[in-house]
C-alpha cells in the first residue's frame, strides 16, 4: 500500500500517467542476475526503522520452504535467465527452519549465495552453525553472509536494534570470521554521517577486528538511505531518463525479483524488487514467466531511492 502524505498527496496515482499527465518511466527486466526470496519476516528483534516491520511476531510473510525455492530455481532454468545470483532476506533469514535446506539447494544449483543476517541467536543455533560450515567447506567461495551493523559505534547501533545488540551480533561476526565466512556488512545512514565519515568508521571497525571486509567498496560495505514516505519527490517520467543521463538498466528491477509468501495465499508471489514488499501493485504473479513484464516506477521509493537516489540491494 502507498502510505503518501503531504505533497505526494496527488503523485504516484495512475501506473501510466503522472499527476503532470506525462507519461510515467517503466522499467523491463532485462538482465536478471539475481534472484532474491524473502525467508518470512518474523525475527529475533524489532528495530527501529526496519524497512519490512519485522518483529518477533509480524508474520505478513510466512517461511518459504524449501520445496518452494526448489520450484523457483527450476523455473529459473526453464525460462534461462542469467541469474548468479541467489539472495534470502527476511526478517531474520536464520527464524525460518529450512534456512540450511534452502541455500544449500540454491548452492547445488550452482548459484553464489548472499544472507542477510543479524548474525544473533538464530544463527548462532547448533544447528545452523553445523550447516553453514558444512555448506561453506562443500562450496567455497560460493556464499556470503551480509551483517546488518547499523552502525559502527555500539550506542548508536543499539539506539536501533535495542541494548545489547551489538555485543551479540559482533559474537556472531567473530564466529563467521574463525571460520573463514566471507562476510559484508550492511549500514544505514539514518545518522546522517557523510559517505566518507561511515566508511572511514566501518573501516577502523573491521581493522580493530580483522575482519576482512572493504569498507571502501559499495558491494561489501552497503550503506542505505532511510525511507521516509512523507519527504516529497517527483514523478519520474519517460524524458527523466535522458535529462538524469540514467538508464533504466541500472535499476534494481530491471536485474532482480524477490519471492515471497504471504500469510492465507495459496502459493508464493513475485515482486518487482525486495524495496515494496507489501504494496500490491508491485506484485507481478506467482510465476517468474508472470514477473518478466514492465514495471511501472509509480511509488515514492521509485524516484527517491533508485532513480535519484541508486539504491540498490544487490551484492
Ligand atoms: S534485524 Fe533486520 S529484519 Fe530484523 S527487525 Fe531489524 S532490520 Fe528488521
Ligand atoms: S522501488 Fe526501485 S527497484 Fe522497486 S520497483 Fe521501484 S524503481 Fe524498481
Amino acid at each position: 500500500m502507498k502510505d503518501l502524505a503531504g505533497a505526494n498527496l496527488d503523485k504516484f496515482k495512475d501506473p501510466a500517467v503522472t499527476a503532470k499527465g506525462e507519461t510515467r518511466a517503466t522499467v523491463a527486466l532485462t538482465h536478471p542476475e539475481t534472484l532474491w526470496f524473502n525467508t518470512g519476516t518474523l525475527c529475533n528483534i524489532e528495530c527501529v526503522n526496519c524497512y519490512i516491520a519485522s518483529s518477533p511476531s509480524n508474520d505478513a510473510l510466512v517461511y518459504i520452504t524449501a520445496d518452494e525455492v526448489r520450484d523457483y530455481l527450476d523455473q529459473i532454468k526453464a525460462r534461462d535467465w542469467p541469474v548468479h545470483e541467489i539472495a534470502f532476506t527476511g526478517g531474520e533469514p536464520f527464524m525460518n527452519p529450512q534456512m540450511i535446506e534452502m541455500t544449500e539447494a540454491a548452492l547445488a544449483a550452482g548459484y553464489e549465495v548472499l544472507i542477510l543476517t543479524n548474525a544473533m541467536r538464530p544463527m548462532m543455533r547448533k544447528s545452523m552453525q553445523v550447516g553453514l560450515l558444512r555448506l561453506n567447506k562443500a562450496y567455497p567461495g560460493k556464499l556470503t553472509l551480509r551483517i546488518s551493523v547499523d552502525h559502527y559505534r555500539a550506542d548508536l547501533h543499539d539506539a536501533e536494534r535495542g541494548d545489547g545488540a551489538f555485543d551479540k551480533t559482533l559474537t556472531g561476526m567473530k564466529w563467521l570470521r574463525d571460520n573463514g565466512f566471507r562476510m559484508a556488512v550492511a549500514g544505514r545512514s539514518v545518522f546522517a554521517d557523510s559517505d566518507e565519515d561511515s566508511r572511514a568508521g566501518y573501516g577502523r571497525f573491521f581493522a580493530e577486528h580483522s575482519f576482512k571486509i572493504d569498507a571502501q567498496d559499495p558491494g561489501m560495505t552497503v550503506l542505505f538511505p532511510e525511507m521516509d514516505e512523507s519527504v516529497e519527490v517527483p514523478e519520474i517520467t519517460t524524458a527523466c531518463w535522458s535529462i538524469l543521463d540514467k538508464s533504466p538498466d541500472a535499476v534494481m528491477c530491471s536485474s532482480s525479483r524477490m519471492v515471497v509468501k504471504r500469510k492465507g495465499a495459496a502459493a508464493p508471489a513475485v515482486l518487482a524488487c525486495t524495496l515494496l514488499p507489501y504494496d500490491p501493485e508491485f506484485e507481478l504473479g506467482t510465476t517468474l514467466q508472470e514477473a518478466e513484464r514492465d514495471v511501472a516506477l509509480n511509488h515514492p521509493h521509485c524516484a527517491k531511492f533508485c532513480v535519484l537516489g541508486g539504491a540498490s540491494c544487490s551484492a
